[in-house]
């Protein structure tokens, strides 16, 4: 047996490759650099050109381009009017800006437990989680699979709660044949190098609501507009704008929406190539014991965003840590997505227990990302099965 690179062993990179990494081409550099050339650095036609690509690959009927994910959460919950006394339940294992965004608003985030099997969010705590305080859901789609959209929105519509999916994850995903960004009543996405398509930093909101896309429109800019029918004090004077609401800047510039077309159009590429390396590890790790695979949700059809392996402690006689560790040493750096948002110690401060969510804290345990995006060459795929193999072989119990 090979004697891992952390007891001295030859590592199996001696280059280190982390979880993600954005691919960026010549054209991508060339539409930034034309935008740059031009007239408008933002608030530009771009914007405008952006969200209408993002309507025709999601089919949502509006969509609103702003700086990041985490304000595009931001104003869909204030657009949908969340604050303080209302309740909005929240994925446990997520990333914290899915839960910060009730916070912002007064609200209170309520944690639903995940399933044991896909990580997503579990219907059924949903439903146990409702009280007459709930305003809204924000259902996240994990490493890319949609959650199930059609009973969410059915508990939605019989309990009159809203949804806000947080697709950051999940661009170009199909549940059930039909996009993720056309099902929720809002969808954010979020554009960070991390994530399947990126400018830099970067988020949108989806939505079919004529009302809420008014809404999230001002709400990224200052809540100024100059729509005489959204004006208090009309005026058609030519310099005249004004404040209606409080909202803030949250907008993202031509460049970057330039850098994003052109990320758009080689989105059938990322995701086939991610389909194709999930497929590859797929085989690779099925037989290893002491590896879970994460389940696949048969109505989605996912660009996947993350390719997440479980230890299984029965077969394994290493913790977490230890695996972790052992990876890095061998060239191959993973990362762990996510602690439940209510273990972070602001969240403890708030009065969080642990506890709350008991599949999502087991989970977290086990849990660990590998390198997983389109750029990895076949070697680097590879190296990382033979060093999760070789790790998972010398700890074998
Ligand atoms: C990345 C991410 C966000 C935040 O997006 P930013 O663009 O980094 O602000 C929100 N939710 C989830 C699940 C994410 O992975």
């Amino acid at each position: 047996m090979e004697k891992p690179a952390i007891f001295g062993g030859d590592p199996v990179r001696k280059e280190k490759i982390s979880y993600g990494k954005q691919w960026i081409d010549d054209d991508d550099v060339n539409a930034v650099a034309k935008i740059l050339k031009g007239p408008f650095l933002t608030g530009g036609p771009t914007i405008s050109k952006l969200e209408e690509r993002l309507c025709e690959i999601t089919g949502a009927k509006h969509a609103v381009v702003v700086s990041n994910g985490t304000a595009a959460l931001h104003i869909a919950c204030m657009a949908l009017g969340i604050k303080e006394g209302d309740e909005v339940i929240v994925s446990a294992i997520t990333f914290a800006a899915s839960a910060n965004c009730v916070l912002y608003c007064g609200g209170t985030p309520v944690f639903a437990d995940i399933r044991p099997d896909t990580y997503n969010i579990d219907v059924e705590d949903v439903k146990r989680k409702i009280t007459p305080r709930t305003k809204a859901i924000v259902a996240v789609d994990y490493t890319g699979q949609a959650v199930e959209l059609d009973e969410l929105l059915k508990i939605c519509r019989e309990k009159n709660i809203y949804l806000i999916e947080d697709g950051a994850h999940s661009i170009g995903t199909k549940y059930k044949g039909q996009p993720v960004g056309s099902w929720a009543d809002i969808t954010t996405f979020s554009f960070h190098p991390v994530k399947t398509v990126t400018c830099g930093e970067g988020g949108a909101c989806m939505t079919n609501s004529e009302e809420l896309y008014k809404k999230l429109k001002l709400l990224r800019s200052h809540g100024i507009t100059r729509d005489m029918d959204e004006m208090v004090n009309k005026s058609d004077a030519g310099w005249y704008n004004e404040q209606v609401m409080l909202g803030y800047n949250y907008r993202i510039t031509d460049f970057q929406a330039a850098l994003l077309l052109s990320q758009l159009d080689k989105l059938k590429r990322f995701s086939d190539r991610r389909k194709e390396i999930r497929a590859r590890y797929d085989a690779a790790f099925k037989d290893i014991p002491g590896i879970i695979l994460q389940e696949c949700i048969p109505e989605s059809d996912t660009t996947w965003h993350l390719y997440v392996i479980r230890l299984d402690p029965d077969k394994l006689k290493c913790s977490r840590r230890e695996f972790f560790d052992a990876l890095v040493a061998e060239g191959i750096c993973p990362q762990v997505h996510y602690l439940p948002v209510y273990r972070h110690s602001y969240y403890e401060k708030l009065g969080y227990k642990k506890g709350l969510c008991p599949v999502a804290e087991a989970t977290y345990e086990q849990i660990m990302s590998i390198p997983f995006y389109p750029a990895l060459t076949d070697e680097e795929i590879e190296d990382t099965i033979r060093a999760v193999k070789k790790i998972a072989e010398y700890y074998r119990k």
